[in-house]
């Protein structure tokens, strides 16, 4: 389960990711970009690797949500 997050502070708003993989990564108004909360389609996974590789100002994480959560949802017990 591949989810995108942009990095908005890094961010110059040239657009490039949306190009690529348009309804993932979006332009605000403030134009800058960011990435939609959902899973990337299966499809979409080597052109987000691209807009991933090729930002110009390495913005963008690609993430497995599934992994993080497993390193987050289980407090480690005091003894
Ligand atoms: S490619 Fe990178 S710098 Fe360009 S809009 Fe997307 S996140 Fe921003």
């Amino acid at each position: 389960m591949m989810k995108a997050k942009v990095d908005i502070a890094a961010c110059n708003g040239c657009g490039f990711c949306a190009r690529m993989v348009n309804g993932i990564f979006l332009i605000r108004d403030n134009g800058k970009a960011f990435a939609l909360n959902v899973e990337i389609p299966v499809d979409y996974i080597e052109l987000a690797k691209v807009a991933r590789d090729e930002c110009p100002r390495g913005a963008i994480t690609l993430y497995d949500e599934k992994r993080l959560r497993s390193y987050v949802s289980y407090p480690i017990e005091q003894v």
